[in-house]
């Protein structure tokens, strides 16, 4: 999402990933046309929502929630995140039925050819982060409840550990659909 209004936010964090955020923000940067030239940041720390981003003229910044900041969290999830983030940089807001929406049906398609695995990303942040996770569906983005440290100390599932889960439940495409 993109705010209006910042919001309160914890100081930044060391990202504890297994892999290099900066250059995932690189790859994933690569994979999107039509982005407009700005310098990108990428930063961790607690804020209220999940993801958003953030731009000006010259800069964009990127901020990831500290409860996605886990040496488990599988990469392609963040790669997702980053990806959603960038195309608000490409897809501005439209008006439809007298509402602005953030993330218009042309969004979600766009989301979709750049990342036709995204059910799995999102099955994986319900499952292992859904207790922490409210979905404000007229605000248009998903919150961090006050509750997300207690998810810190465990392991965290694999995206293949996942995608079996989605196979037994046969729900692959009936997970999904949050917001960020
Ligand atoms: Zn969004």
């Amino acid at each position: 999402m993109k705010y209006v209004i910042p919001p309160k936010r914890g100081e930044p964090e060391l990202p504890l990933f297994s892999f290099d955020l900066l250059d995932l923000l690189a790859r994933v940067r690569a994979e999107i046309s039509g982005l407009p030239l700005l310098q990108l940041e990428v930063w961790v720390q607690a804020q209220p929502t999940l993801a958003c981003v953030e731009h000006n003229n010259t800069r964009a910044a990127i901020r990831l929630h500290s409860v996605l900041n886990h040496a488990d969290t599988p990469e392609p999830v963040i790669a997702y995140i980053l990806c959603h983030e960038l195309l608000h940089l490409v897809i501005p807001p439209e008006e439809l039925e007298g509402r602005s929406l953030m993330h218009p049906p042309s969004f979600w398609e766009a989301e979709l050819r750049l990342v036709p695995d995204r059910s799995l990303f999102w099955g994986w942040l319900i499952l292992e982060l859904g207790q922490c996770l409210k979905t404000d569906v007229k605000r248009e983005c998903t919150f961090v409840k006050s509750n997300w440290k207690r998810l810190m100390n465990t392991r965290r599932y694999t995206m293949d550990q996942v995608a079996q889960m989605q196979d037994a439940w046969g729900q692959s495409e009936a997970i999904g659909g949050p917001l960020l």
